[in-house]
């Protein structure tokens, strides 16, 4: 039954129900959806949700006598008191997302109970009740939201292309539709089918839809309990990663949640098996008794709090650890050195006090001509120039060598491209078919020729050069990550040439010969920023000769 709540637990409630962009309508309405029990929920957006939205599902609909009190602030079926916020089961709870929403829209609702007759019908705008009456409809609701913001034009101009909002659509049905596998979800944008899902109960199949056949071949499950909590899901083996958390997704009973500790947690059982810049992709779902959490911390209910932090992040490593430890080659962390993962431990070359190796802070950018002495480490090139020593990190010179290269090819409208004898077939998940559609021009300025092949295949023909030999994927998923994200700093042609010159790049533990070490410094000589690499950091350290010989105590 729906009742408005009491203040007193009102004034404990975190506060405003925000809905800032049309995919918090649509989190809002599919939660709705699947707290009222619903086995089949379809969520239909045209123009990025900003025109329509509109989800229907086969649950348990509202009784026709309460309808209109659905849409009263703070009126819920799902909790009455102040004990009720203690153990918090559904995901909705504050009885403010329909008020919300229809404040800032024209909204109809269409419901019907098993035990009504007839569906109601309710017409809303802008929050007041515009018309009222009874229609045919099998048991379920549908809500429509019609001209989101029209009236708020703050918030309409805060928002994106309708692409992106169509990306952001996309992502959080992926995500409910992970954390339900015993749902059946269909989305349609634009009137495409862009995901559609069997609500077999089977969390594989759900990743195979969003991911493609390898990933979900390839994941391993996750199924441990321990101390009331119990983590379940799947996580990539170390050889599957991706170059960005989006494919990181964590849910507290069956809740989507976004957690730094959850990340962290699951990052770190995986120290040492992953190179820098790559993230693994994992899917865990944390049940746990209600009282060991609070829901109650943010408005949009995407943050938790545990009870006990040190015990989750403990549980989940030690979960995502043990199945990592019992897969195939896993364990044979057999990764390149790696910076920051300390793989590499032989003794080091000068002391170990960090104000010994100082960045030169000479004025000029040039390089000097260098004479080859050896590779260290398999990552770095040393070098004896006019004034002291040259360590090269060999992946950043070579990144920087190579950015330069193809960005003044795609200047000159000459990038070089290399034909695939055997195209590959790559499936883009739900966000990056988004926008693959928005920004995919960029792709082929870039030298890639990339057609729709069914459903949400594609086939690569062909591959910027530069890249030729690498894991054309993962370059092809990194670009469409980078370009989706609209708050990056630099322009799409920078980030385009950034990503593809990391990924074609040589590698760090990488073994070169000496005539490979004098061309890559010759050519990082010829580039316009010989010193740091596209990401700014530096491409060497230079000791000068002046330095060494205080450090050895020739002079004071
Ligand atoms: P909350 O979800 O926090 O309770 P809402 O404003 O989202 O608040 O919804 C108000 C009430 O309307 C819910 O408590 C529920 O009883 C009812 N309701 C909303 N959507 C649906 C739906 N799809 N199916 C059945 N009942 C619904
Ligand atoms: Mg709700």
């Amino acid at each position: 039954m729906i009742r408005v709540l009491a203040t007193d637990v009102v004034s404990k409630i975190a506060a405003g129900e925000v809905i800032e962009r049309p995919a918090s309508v649509v989190k809002e309405l599919v939660e709705n959806s699947l707290d009222a029990g619903a086995t089949q929920i379809t969520i239909e957006a045209r123009s990025g949700g900003v025109e329509t939205v509109k989800v229907s599902d086969n649950g348990a609909g509202i009784a026709s006598p309460e309808l209109e009190l659905a849409f009263h602030r703070h009126a819920t079926s799902k909790i009455g008191d102040l004990e009720d916020l203690e153990r918090i089961s559904s995901l909705g709870f504050r009885g403010e997302a329909l008020p919300s929403i229809a404040a800032v829209a024209e909204t109809e609702i269409l419901t019907k109970t098993s035990s009504d007759t007839v569906g109601s019908y309710l017409h809303l705008t802008r929050g007041q009740v515009a018309r009222k009456d009874n229609r045919a409809r099998p048991q379920g609701t549908t809500v429509t939201v019609h001209r989101l913001f029209r009236y708020v034009p703050a918030r309409l101009k805060f928002l994106r292309s309708s692409n992106t909002e169509n990306g952001h659509i996309a992502h959080l049905v992926s995500q409910y539709a992970l954390a339900f596998p015993d749902v059946r979800f269909s989305l349609i944008l634009d009137k495409r089918q862009t995901l559609h899902t069997t609500g077999n109960g089977d969390l594989r199949d759900v990743v195979n839809e969003l991911y493609g056949p390898e990933v979900a071949q390839r994941m391993l499950s996750i199924d441990q309990e321990q101390d009331l909590v119990h983590i379940t899901g799947l996580t990539s083996p170390p050889g599957l990663t991706r170059s960005n958390r989006n494919y990181l997704s964590f849910f507290v009973n069956r809740r989507w949640v976004r957690s730094p500790l959850l990340t962290r947690a699951t990052e770190d059982a995986y120290r040492g098996l992953l190179m820098d810049g790559q993230h693994p992709m994992a899917i865990v779902s944390i049940a746990l008794p209600a009282q060991e959490l609070d829901v109650n911390v943010h408005p949009t209910k995407a943050q938790i709090k545990f009870c006990n932090e040190q015990t989750i992040f403990r549980s989940i490593q030690k979960a995502i650890g043990d199945v990592l430890d019992r897969a195939p080659i896993a364990s044979s962390r057999s990764v390149p050195f790696s910076s920051t993962s300390g793989q590499w431990q032989s003794p080091r070359m000068i002391t170990d006090s960090e104000p010994t190796f100082v960045v030169s802070q000479l004025p000029t950018l040039e390089l000097p001509v260098l004479r080859i002495l050896g590779q260290l480490a398999n990552t770095y090139v040393v070098g004896e120039g006019p004034d002291g020593l040259y360590l090269i990190d060999q992946h950043a010179a070579h990144e920087r060598i190579l950015y330069d290269r193809i960005l003044a090819q795609w200047s000159r409208k000459e990038i070089q491209v290399q034909g695939l004898l055997q195209p590959i077939t790559i499936e883009f998940s739900p966000r990056e078919e988004e926008t693959m559609r928005a920004s995919g021009e960029f792709l082929t300025e870039f030298g890639f020729a990339i057609e729709p092949f069914g459903n949400r295949g594609y086939l690569i023909r062909a591959i910027p050069a530069i890249v030729g030999g690498a894991n054309v994927v993962e370059i092809v998923g990194a670009l469409l990550d980078g370009l989706a994200s609209s708050d990056a700093p630099s322009p799409w042609q920078e980030r385009i040439a950034e990503s593809l010159a990391c990924h074609g790049a040589i590698r760090a533990g990488q073994q070169l010969s000496n005539e490979e070490m004098k061309e890559l410094t010759k050519q990082l000589e010829q580039t316009k920023q010989p010193r740091t690499c596209p990401h700014g950091r530096p491409t060497m350290i230079h000791l000068s000769a002046h330095r060494l010989e205080k450090e050895f105590g020739r002079i004071t």
